[in-house]
């Protein structure tokens, strides 16, 4: 049974504004969402809701990941569950290289899912077990390969001057890794050249399959035409006000988004 990612009724407010006005949407492994909207509709507010980020405010509504209640569970238990959200380690961290710092993301996935032994422990600490030294480097060193990502990257300090589209790339080498059930990919819009665009699109193309539901966000068709969504969702003033077949998405790309402000824009209070 494929597992399922719920989103209800969400309510979410930052710095005491409601952004998101009641969200609704059902996401199944295996399948691929978009969701499309103007800048300031609320479309990034939602990924940092979903990643427990605690500057945003949930008012109302419930997130559940396999029935379970993803909104009470911390960060780090939600990705052990199995979401994957793009920017949950946004920030540089002094001294930690890529590889240290994915060997101990996966470590904490894969201990979570059963599939670290204890024994392996290096320091004979119980419950630090890291995935053995050799294991990783041969699967990161395939994946980077995979996904044409420089081997120098690895002994990179985490985020320490990439640049946006080395993030981006960076990002999909963290969902190939973890192998999570559903990612929340938010496409921060901009400094993605034509170029990032097409590899970071290649590669999250390569993690589609019957075991990943994605919510594609972004603010342009163009990543679309690279990723089929099977599904196509416009976020208007906090609220989803169409959802669609790929044809959405062609739509916004023709007409741009001036008729779905015509169409529900709320009234001027
Ligand atoms: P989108 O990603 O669709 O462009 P956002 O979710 O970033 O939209 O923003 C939606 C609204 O919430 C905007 O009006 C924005 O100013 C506001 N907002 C988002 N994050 C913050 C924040 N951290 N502090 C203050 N306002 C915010
Ligand atoms: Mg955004």
């Amino acid at each position: 049974m494929p597992a399922d990612l719920v989103i209800r009724n969400l309510k979410v407010s930052v710095a005491g504004e409601p952004i998101l006005r009641g969200i609704n949407l059902e996401i199944k492994q295996g399948e691929i969402h978009a969701l499309m909207g103007p800048n300031g509709s609320g479309k990034s507010t939602l990924s940092y809701a979903l990643m427990g980020h605690p500057k945003y405010q949930i008012d109302d509504g419930e997130v559940f990941l396999d029935g379970e209640n993803v909104l009470s569970m911390p960060a780090d238990e939600r990705a052990q569950k199995g979401l994957f959200l793009a920017f949950q380690y946004p920030t540089t961290i002094p001294g930690v290289t890529l590889a240290n710092f994915l060997r101990s993301a996966v470590s904490s996935v894969r201990r979570a899912r059963g599939e670290l032994s204890t024994q392996m422990s290096e320091t004979g600490a119980r419950r630090e077990t890291l995935m053995p030294m050799r294991e990783f480097r041969k699967e990161i060193t395939q994946t980077m390969k995979d996904l044409e990502i420089d081997m120098s990257f690895a002994r990179r300090y985490l985020n320490e001057g990439f640049s946006g589209g080395e993030k981006k790339r960076v990002e999909i080498l963290q969902l190939a890794m973890l192998q999570p059930k559903f990612a929340i990919l938010d496409e921060t819009d901009s400094g993605l050249d034509i170029d990032a665009l097409r590899i970071v699109a290649e590669g999250i193309n390569k993690l589609i399959g019957p075991n990943l539901g994605a919510l594609v966000i972004t603010h342009y068709q163009r990543l679309l035409n690279y990723i089929q969504p099977h599904y196509v969702h416009i976020l208007l003033d906090g609220q989803i006000v169409e959802s669609g077949g790929p044809e959405l998405a062609h739509e916004l790309e023709a007409k741009g988004y001036d008729w779905v402000r015509a169409k529900y824009a709320a009234p001027v209070s």
